[in-house]
């Protein structure tokens, strides 16, 4: 039976970077409650075994040689789901709004009238560079970050980025970009970046299987070949930063 006066049907819900105590209070608290549980590829599988016995869970993302199912399809089944239980937990890596497609998701639920909650999440852009000692802003180094996304369209063009503005010292965090690392590199370097800027990849940020790389935007896309997914790209002097800060084993 459903409660009337209920806050919230559907949590959209963050679930950090990896680790799992990078989750927050509230979104443990949710997952521990759910009726079912939506998710994709999440960097640590841990929290799953969080549910209770009877969560039913509903895997909708990549699998080997199997494409993903599809956006629409996927907010159909939160959506469903809503009128069959009382709590819907719609898990997502990192922040549900940082390239999570949580606001698509929440606008199908608005628009059915189904009653949401967003829980951030500690999202990886900022939080993988930090398990590998980098900060994003440094006090004299850079003022700003940009995080963008470094998926490619059919064009072979990394959709709708500002290239020409990335020419000052902003920290640049390109997400979904390893498979375009040498597209988003060689770029950089035809706009004018020196081909000895500092930039690294982070495979697998905050769980055991982090690796790190440092390089220069000339070389790292050879050297990170075969580094594991999920990763990130880091552009900046704040890279260097590493070197002193590295902290997580
Ligand atoms: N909503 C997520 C991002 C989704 S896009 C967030 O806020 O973090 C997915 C991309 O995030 C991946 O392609 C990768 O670039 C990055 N990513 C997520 N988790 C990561 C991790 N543990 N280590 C490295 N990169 C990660």
């Amino acid at each position: 039976m459903r409660m009337e006066n209920k806050m919230a049907n559907v949590y959209l819900t963050g679930a950090g970077p990896g680790d799992v105590e990078l989750m927050t209070l509230k979104a443990a608290r949710v997952v521990k409650e759910a009726d079912v549980l939506i998710y994709d590829r999440l960097a640590n599988p841990e929290i799953l075994d969080m549910a209770q016995e009877h969560c039913e869970m509903i895997y909708v993302g990549k699998q080997d040689g199997r494409h993903p199912v599809p956006q629409d399809e996927i907010n159909e089944i939160i959506y469903q789901s809503s009128l069959k239980y009382d709590n819907v937990v719609r898990l997502k890596g990192g922040d549900p709004f940082v390239f999570g497609r949580g606001g698509e998701e929440a606008i199908y639920l608005f628009e059915r009238d189904v009653k949401f909650e967003i829980i951030p999440g500690i999202t990886s852009s900022v939080s993988v560079p930090a398990y590998a000692g980098i900060p994003v802003t440094h006090r004299g180094i850079t003022t700003s970050f940009r995080v963008v996304t470094g998926h490619e369209t059919p064009d072979k063009k990394i959709s709708q980025v500002e290239w020409q503005t990335f020419l000052n010292d902003e920290t640049i965090v390109f997400l979904m970009g390893f498979h375009n690392i040498g597209l988003i590199t060689r770029k950089l370097i035809k706009l004018g970046k020196d081909k000895d800027y500092p930039c690294a990849v982070i495979s697998r940020g905050s769980t055991p299987e982090q690796q790190v790389l440092v390089s220069t935007l000339e070389n790292i896309a050879k050297e990170s070949k075969g580094m594991p997914t999920p990763a990130i790209i880091v552009v900046g002097e704040v890279v260097r930063l590493r070197e002193k800060l590295k902290w997580f084993k």
